[in-house]
């Protein structure tokens, strides 16, 4: 459901039932635009400050990808009041970590500080949502920079880069399917002009979240909001997020790939699905569709219960690992994924028929309620350490209202998880797990582990 946030916290932590399912979120909003959510969290003196920004690699264009990573960058880069540097001394010094991350749907910002601290940091925040120094001197070092993270991480990688043609592929239109840190000829080609413009055009109160977790309520840090971020200026119109459609197709998208520096070779099965808040190719999502796709991605493949590993792992043999998974907080469509490892000595190709098996028996005859109910308890069980953990709550609540969602809806999506029954799984599998309009994608070391399949062009 929300892809990679970190390791969930130990068992035992599980106790308190249902009501451990309800957070408390408190809001308002500045007179600017600017929207400030707050989770009251009294067990440690601390708060995590966040500031999120409705702009991510999912709104760059055809050549000029990377530009949101690119700026995520240059937002270290000091303002006049606090130069080059001074930020990260302030925040250090005052016992606090920073750090910001990049993803399709958003840009976020963050310091976690003792809550005596949190002045200073919507001090900091606060004047480089308005006030960053940017000179081309500064630009082209941190270009380089960028490039060399490109260099060191994706091009270092098999699996990334593989995974990177894959989306290209997968997403021939829609901008999901260019990497967050950009092609390495964009980051060659954009100017600190394309930098400025970027900075200036989505970087506003209007269109920025706030989200505070910690011992703090909303009474107790709006004065000190509207003292820091109130009189900054909106913007006079903010840019409406255009998604590119992906359009329907009717054949399948294989894509197979070797690298000799692969060792354990890898299969994956793409299906297109609706996220929480947009199906297919535009489509409305149907209610209750992505919750649904989420246990249904757990009874086939959430753990050593599950169908796949069962029949590909301990029945079959064929497969040291099988699982699905399933990412449906974005703003655009998004992916059903298989993945599995095959077995040493089993070739790819054997691989294909026995998945395909097992999601038409799933089709035809449904799940039980046995399996229903199990991943039913397990993902409300998953819910409530993730939201034990406040930088998870922060995280996650981060992605849902920058991928569109409401407040409202982030807390009351599990009444969704109850209203849901086994036919609507079963029903869920056939309209959405359809080969023909799938990616089959395999990465192997050598031609024997791919067996008959033809590496691709
Ligand atoms: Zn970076």
């Amino acid at each position: 459901m929300w892809g990679a946030v970190g390791a969930l916290l130990p068992l035992g932590l599980l106790i308190g039932g249902e009501e451990a399912m309800a957070m408390e979120i408190q809001s308002f909003k500045l007179d600017n635009g600017m929207q400030v959510l707050v989770v009251p969290d009294t067990r440690a003196p601390v708060v995590t400050h966040s500031v999120w920004y409705k702009v991510g690699a999912m709104d760059e264009k055809p050549g000029k990808t990377g530009l949101a990573h690119m700026t995520e960058h240059l937002m270290f880069k000091g303002t006049h009041k606090y130069p080059m540097g001074t930020m990260d001394k302030i925040v250090q010094r005052r016992g606090g970590v920073q750090n910001a991350f990049t993803s399709y749907d958003f840009t976020a910002y963050y310091q976690k500080v003792p809550v005596t601290e949190l002045e200073t940091m919507m001090d900091l925040e606060s004047d480089r949502m308005a006030n960053l120094q940017l000179t081309d001197e500064i630009f082209q070092p941190e270009r380089k920079v960028v490039a060399e993270e490109r260099k060191l991480t994706t091009d270092s990688s098999p699996n990334d880069k593989f995974f990177e043609q894959v989306m290209r592929r997968h997403y021939a239109h829609h901008t999901y399917g260019h990497p967050v840190i950009g092609w390495a000829e964009d980051i060659q080609g954009y100017t600190f002009t394309d930098a400025i413009d970027w900075y200036r055009t989505h970087y506003a109160p209007n269109n920025a979240t706030m989200i505070l977790v910690g011992n703090v309520t909303a009474d107790s840090v709006k004065p000190l909001v509207e003292k820091y971020y109130g009189p900054l200026k909106a913007l006079a119109s903010v840019p409406e997020r255009e998604v590119v459609d992906e359009p329907l197709r009717d054949s399948q998208l294989t894509y197979v790939k070797l690298d000799p520096a692969v060792q354990v070779a890898g299969w994956h099965m793409l299906y297109r699905a609706p996220s929480q808040f947009q199906g297919i190719a535009g489509a409305k999502v149907g209610k209750g569709d992505a919750t649904g796709l989420w246990v249904l991605s757990e009874i086939l493949g959430g753990g050593a219960t599950s169908r796949l590993y069962q029949e590909l792992v301990v029945k079959q043999q064929l497969a040291d690992s099988a699982s699905a998974n399933y990412d449906a907080v974005r703003a655009g469509e998004t992916t059903f994924d298989i993945s599995v490892q095959p077995k040493d000595g089993v070739s790819a190709d054997k691989i294909r028929p026995a998945v395909q098996a097992i999601v038409d028996e799933l089709k035809a005859k449904g799940v039980t309620k046995e399996e229903f109910e199990r991943a039913r308890v397990s993902l409300k069980a998953d819910e409530i350490y993730a939201r034990d953990d406040p930088f998870t709550s922060v995280y996650r609540l981060g992605m849902w209202v920058n991928a569109g969602g409401d407040v409202a809806h982030f807390q009351d999506w599990q009444d969704e998880l109850d209203a849901l029954t086994v036919d609507d799984i079963r029903a869920l599998a056939v309209k959405y797990l359809k080969m023909e309009s799938s990616t089959v994608a395999v990465l192997a070391g050598r031609q024997e582990q791919l067996g008959a399949m033809a590496v691709s062009e």
